[in-house]
């Protein structure tokens, strides 16, 4: 039988989990026990789902620490950020528990009579999520999809098995026998669960998540995909350099630069060499380490593959006529880490500047003015976020207004966004609405009309 098997990135030798894959026909079953459950709790009134919600967000709370410390563990997130990403999943927990109670249909003048919109779960949710945000991502899907009165299975994962396991335990104390299971396994796994779904929910690469796309298209199921990133922050020179060099270098390299939203590219009007020497002051100043370590900012990477990738791609740049800006060094012997990077003098076609590399490394560019700030920006496949850092607010909207990205920051980094807003990319970035927010309603139920006649 195939296992999944988890370890962690700062210390390979420790295996957090070591748990059997899910095969197939194990998925089918939970998918047909999922259902039966939710017949019944489609029926339940909000307050029902409501307090289940709050419950687990209760659970989670009580058990902080020990989800944070196992986040650290599993996946190598900094101490720092592993315990907001707890509190951003109780916090999103409590604002889904409210939104059980909103209304969520339109009523429509007919002459009469009364016509009105009615919104339904969709009935069993797939949620197919990665590792580097291993609670906050399966939460910020299935606290939704639990509160419209859907189903969820999750397959997370291998990377994050562990943490997955736990938030099962704390979600199902509090939830109809069935009615949510986490199956741990690999893609035949995954690709067992968009056969048996009525809706899915994926956050991952572009290469799987339009697979994903496709299978549930096939099927006929609404499909949301989450997918990579290769985000822009512009800089103008009327900007703050000092804060825009602290957000950059955060937003960089922080957890490794392991982020969807992780600013990997700078685009400077001007001379970028003020930029880059505050940069490199900036990186240097972050804690790079073990994750473990309340100071550390930069962990590891995920896996040795993940380690290799960064260091080629390094050489790749350097071969490309890349200089290296700023770069940290090797923390220890033992497990996946790799010195945080910062590359200048690339052309915009080189290979750092189109494609995703998850890991501490960013490119600095200089260009002659916004016009070439914004193509540069705009110029590849992905468009999840663009920051723009300017004093002069009608440039920051007129900006805003011309980035092809699903999100825009102004004056504020890539990374991070806020739990209540609307979430999601264009172009290559997303596919199929947006996530968070009030925006989780649209996914997570289909709407049904009903007219009354006069
Ligand atoms: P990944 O390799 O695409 O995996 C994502 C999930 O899909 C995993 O659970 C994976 O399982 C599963 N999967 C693989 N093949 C499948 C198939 N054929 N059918 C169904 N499921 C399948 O991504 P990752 O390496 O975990 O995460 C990093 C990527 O996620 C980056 O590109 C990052 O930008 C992106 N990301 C995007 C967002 C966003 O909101 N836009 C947020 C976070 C991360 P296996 O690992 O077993 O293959």
């Amino acid at each position: 039988m195939t296992r999944v098997l988890s370890t962690s990135p700062q210390r390979p030798s420790d295996v957090v989990v070591d748990v059997p894959a899910t095969e197939p026909g194990a998925v089918l079953a939970a998918a047909a026990q999922a259902r039966v459950a939710q017949r019944e709790w489609a029926c339940a009134a909000p307050g029902v789902r409501s307090a289940a919600l709050a419950a687990i967000a209760q659970a989670v709370a009580d058990n902080a620490a020990e989800l944070a410390a196992l986040a650290v563990r599993e996946v190598g997130k900094p101490a720092a950020e592993a315990a907001g990403e707890v509190a951003r999943t109780i916090a999103l927990l409590r604002y889904y528990a409210q939104q059980a109670f909103d209304p969520i249909g339109e009523t429509y003048p007919t002459g009469g009579g009364l016509g009105f919109t009615a919104r339904r779960p969709r009935g069993v949710a797939g949620l197919i999520t990665p590792w580097n945000f291993p609670l906050a991502i399966p939460v910020w899907k299935s606290a939704p999809a639990l509160a419209f009165g859907n189903a969820v299975l999750i397959k997370p994962s291998p990377d994050a098995t562990a943490c997955a396991l736990r938030l099962a335990e704390l979600f199902t104390a509090h939830l109809p026998a069935g009615l949510f299971s986490v199956l741990p396994g690999a893609a035949e796994t995954g690709a067992a669960l968009v056969s048996c779904v009525d809706a899915v929910s994926f956050t991952g690469s572009g290469a799987v998540g339009r697979g994903v796309a496709v299978d549930a298209a096939r099927r006929g199921i609404p499909a949301q995909c989450e997918m990579g990133g290769l985000s822009a922050t512009i800089v103008l020179p009327d900007a703050d350099l000092d804060r825009a060099a602290t957000d950059i270098a955060y937003a960089a390299m922080g957890f490794a630069g392991q982020k969807c939203t992780a600013t990997k590219r700078v685009v400077v009007v001007g001379d970028s060499g003020p930029l880059g020497e505050a940069l490199a002051s900036k990186i240097g100043a972050l804690g790079f380490g073990d994750p473990a370590e309340p100071k550390t900012a930069v962990g590891p990477v995920i896996s040795e593959q993940a380690r290799d990738r960064v260091a080629d791609a390094v050489t790749h740049a350097r071969a490309e006529g890349g200089q290296v800006v700023a770069s940290g060094t090797r923390a220890g012997d033992e497990g996946w880490f790799v010195g945080p990077t910062v590359i200048g003098g690339l052309a915009p076609e080189a290979a750092l500047n189109r494609e995703e590399v998850f890991g501490p490394i960013t490119t600095l560019t200089s260009v002659p003015d916004l016009d070439a700030a914004l193509s540069m920006a705009n110029g590849t496949d992905y468009g999840l976020v663009t920051a723009v850092y300017t004093a002069d607010l009608d440039v920051a909207l007129a900006a805003a207004d011309r980035c092809e990205s699903g999100m825009v920051k102004v004056n504020a980094p890539t990374a991070g966004v806020d739990f209540h807003l609307p979430f999601g990319g264009e172009k290559d970035s997303g596919y199929g609405g947006r996530e968070q927010g009030k925006a989780a309603a649209a996914f997570y139920t289909s709407s049904r009309t009903v007219q009354i006649g006069a």
